[in-house]
């Protein structure tokens, strides 16, 4: 448990709230669309920590905020149709799925081991400032318990995460209060979700109608996320030890593990390190890993449906 502070919406509450986010603190703040709970999106252990806030089951990817269109640059490619969306619509509220830049120092977490990453500028003043001051890409999905609808003012987020994070900067209610359009690119325009920003304004930008991803097709779609990231290697989950030929991914204190998710058997560590250490003993090869026991609680459902998924049959 942690004691939540509130911070009012001034030049000390942007302040604090900045440094509460560079030192790795989860704070929620208002955007034109709902409250975010924001973490630095390069900061593995604090975006682990948002999953954990919020309960969420699964790692599904989150969407980074940044104070203009020129700091997306770092991170991703803003080109074409996207590029034309962001200069008509920015600040605002639609949010941009575009292809992620190698080596921009997000977190893995973030875009969910995908190759793209969402990304949005928020049209209200106090995030910007926050944003600005931090100096930091901030990952933020809405501030509300996994499975609850979307804040819309700080009393909401109290309400349910109190204790659970670090701070809310609290700037009254949220204008639009739906949560912002999303635009993916395949590479023509595709509409990921409805929200803020009317389709009519996007499709009158791009001079033609969007593409709609219907909910059960592949790529982008949320909850959709199971052939992504699928390592090379084969993985043998719930494995007591390596067999011969296999490398162990551990967790706890287990022994000859090639790589450990979390020899103290920490929830977060092992969450921040899921995609890095996936990433490595993959990269060794397509010698088969196996997976120490993770139990099934908090946030370590969220790392076992991310094993599920890799450990699946692809076909
Ligand atoms: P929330 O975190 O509740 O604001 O929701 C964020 C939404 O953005 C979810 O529906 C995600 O699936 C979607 N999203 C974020 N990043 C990506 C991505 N790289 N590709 C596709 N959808 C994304
Ligand atoms: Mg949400």
């Amino acid at each position: 448990m942690v004691e939540t502070e509130v911070l009012k919406p001034d030049a000390g509450g942007i302040a604090r709230a900045s440094a509460l986010l560079r030192g790795g603190g989860l704070v929620s703040f208002p955007t034109e669309t709902v409250y975010g709970l924001g973490a630095d999106a390069t900061d593995d252990r604090a975006v682990a920590r948002v999953f954990e806030a919020k309960g969420r089951p699964s790692f599904n990817p989150l969407i980074v905020h940044l104070p203009d269109a020129g700091a997306v640059a770092g991170y991703a490619r803003l080109e074409g149709d996207a590029a034309r969306l962001a200069d008509a619509f920015w600040p605002g509220p639609i949010t941009l799925v575009l292809p992620l830049r190698e080596g921009g120092g997000l977190s893995p977490l973030v875009s969910a081991g995908l190759p793209t990453v969402a990304v949005r500028v928020p049209d209200h003043a106090l995030a910007r400032a926050l944003l600005a001051r931090a100096g930091r890409p901030v990952a933020a999905p809405s501030a509300n318990p996994s499975g609850r609808i979307s804040p819309t003012t700080a009393e909401h987020v109290l309400a349910g995460l109190a204790g659970r994070i670090e701070a809310v900067l609290d700037g009254g209610p949220c204008a639009v209060g739906v949560e912002s359009t999303i635009i993916g690119f395949d590479p023509t325009p595709v509409l990921l979700r409805p929200g803020g920003l009317p389709v009519e304004a996007i499709e009158a930008c791009l001079g033609g109608p969007l593409l709609h991803r219907a909910p059960d097709s592949t790529i982008n779609a949320p909850g959709q996320l199971g052939s992504h990231y699928a390592p090379v290697a084969p993985l043998r989950l719930n494995a007591a030890a390596a067999r011969p030929g296999e490398r162990l991914l551990g967790f706890g204190p287990v022994e000859a593990a090639a790589l450990n998710l979390s020899p103290s058997g920490d929830m977060v560590e092992a969450a921040a390190n899921l995609f890095h250490h996936l990433h490595a003993l993959d990269s060794g090869g397509a010698m088969p890993i196996a997976v120490s026991p993770i139990p099934d609680t908090g946030l370590g459902r969220a790392i076992n449906d991310r094993l599920r998924r890799a450990a699946a049959p692809r076909g």
